[in-house]
């Protein structure tokens, strides 16, 4: 029997973390430039209490689903504030999407993004254009949708989702925040990619590494 789905997003969240980890510095040197630099510091932090927490898991007895609301907790336990609740949030959606699903279909993966980015709207009532890391969900999550509109196959469907959520993270740079630690800076954050933005590109490029591997769903 194959690897059930609940290992496989568990190895998702591992391979988040190192990805994550391995560009702390980075984020925190682009959080620098318009907040407090610590972006790279929690990131690394929340993603590696969701994998100490998912370590602790029967995982062969588990849903994807229950995978979801494990990573939501731990996160927000590590990360209490800016990112935190935003991405316990956007967890616990994509808990919610998943409730029916015991495999990951393709349809189950689309699903995660679009909750994900969900979630994140709803908990940090932001849109695009605020220069946030809506910036790359939100258009990962239309490539999402208009991936599954045409039946595309799983690769595909993530080529797409991390081009779209790539661009959308570069069009950050001419963009003024507006929410935020760096509405502060107002204009001075012109030039600058937005942290969250681009840890939201680490995250989706890692999914779309650890989803893709095994493309037995497509
Ligand atoms: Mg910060």
């Amino acid at each position: 029997m194959s690897e059930n789905a609940a290992r496989r997003l568990s190895r998702m969240f591992h391979r988040i973390s190192i990805a994550i980890a391995a560009e702390k510095d980075h984020l925190s040197d682009l959080d620098g430039a318009i907040g407090d630099a610590d972006h790279g510091i929690t990131m690394a932090l929340g993603f590696q209490a969701v994998n100490g927490e998912l370590a602790k898991l029967d995982l062969d007895h588990m849903l994807p689903s229950d995978v979801f609301t494990v990573a939501a907790t731990a996160f927000l336990d590590a990360v209490g504030a800016s990112t935190g609740p935003l991405y316990a949030t956007a967890f616990r959606r994509a808990a919610q999407a998943l409730k029916q699903e015991e495999s990951l279909s393709p349809a189950g993966q689309a699903a995660i993004v679009e909750a994900i980015t969900a979630g994140i709207k709803e908990r940090g009532k932001g849109q695009r254009g605020d220069k946030t890391m809506l910036d790359a969900w939100i258009p990962a999550t239309e490539a999402a949708v208009g991936a599954r509109a045409r039946a595309a196959g799983l690769s595909e469907m993530w080529d797409g989702i991390l081009d779209a959520a790539e661009a959308g993270a570069n069009s950050t740079r001419s963009m003024v925040a507006t929410r935020g630690r760096a509405a502060r800076l107002g204009e001075r954050s012109l030039g600058h990619m937005d942290p969250g933005a681009a840890s939201a590109v680490i995250i989706l490029r890692a999914m779309r590494d650890a989803l893709i591997e095994h493309g037995v769903d497509e």
